[in-house]
């Protein structure tokens, strides 16, 4: 399989940071998690992270203007030819633009968007007992997929906790945003002919298996 670079898109809690991990695994593409980027700013307090923070917290989007220059920074760290997989940006048609843009001038094209679909009531379900790791974001579901020993990371050792935007409340709040700021780019990504989509109500094997048939067919040109 050559290096792909791929967008996930979808709903918060559908399985997207998992899938990005196993193609890690599997292919050494780079994840990269605007959620992940700045929730390790928020943690080091740094000026972008102290911005950032209410919004997270709330559920809203971060502005525009803050999360682009981060995001395409680190982006621009990468080595594209490893290939990468990001996931949660863009989330607004306006990042979208600017991620295009900067590709356009030092980076590959985008091999495909992949839409990771799955109903509001087994999102909700799924988010209020996941819970992640505080230092390498491994995550974890109290009920289907806990960690071996309680409270602590499997793969580091590090406390593993429930994120603060992770409440029923403040679910229900991302929920909306996504559809008012993010769902839009599932048109945009029809247009440019990118769009794929995956069912995210299956288990992370299955699920797994619909995206590697996705990229075989891309692979071999179909
Ligand atoms: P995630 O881990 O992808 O669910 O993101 C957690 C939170 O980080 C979101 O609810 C937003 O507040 C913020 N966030 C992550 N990615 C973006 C983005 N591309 N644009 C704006 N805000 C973002």
């Amino acid at each position: 399989m050559r290096a792909m670079h791929l967008i996930f898109l979808g709903p918060p809690g559908t399985g997207k940071g998992t899938q990005a991990r196993r193609l890690n695994e599997k292919f050494g593409w780079h994840p990269l998690s605007s959620g992940d980027i700045l929730r390790a700013e928020i943690a080091a307090k740094s000026e972008i992270g102290n911005k950032a923070a209410k919004y997270v917290s709330s559920g809203a989007l971060v502005p525009d203007e803050i999360v682009t220059g981060v995001i395409l920074a680190g982006l621009g760290r990468l080595d594209h030819s490893k290939g990468f997989i990001l996931d949660g940006f863009p989330r607004t048609v306006n990042q979208a633009e600017s991620l295009h843009a900067g590709l356009e001038q030092s980076g590959p094209e985008i091999d495909a968007a992949i839409d990771f679909q799955l109903a509001d009531k087994a999102i909700l379900e799924r988010i209020v007992t996941r819970r992640i790791c505080k230092n390498c974001s491994a995550t974890y579901n109290v009920r289907f997929n806990p960690p071996r020993e309680p409270d602590r990371c499997d793969r580091c050792g590090g406390p593993v906790v429930q994120r603060v935007d992770d409440s029923e409340e403040v679910v229900q709040k991302r929920l909306v945003t996504y559809r008012e700021q993010t769902a839009p780019l599932i048109d945009y990504y029809a247009r440019k002919s990118l769009l794929h989509s995956v069912d995210a109500s299956a288990g992370i094997d299955d699920v797994g298996q619909q995206v590697m048939r996705i990229l075989q067919t891309i692979d071999e040109g179909k």
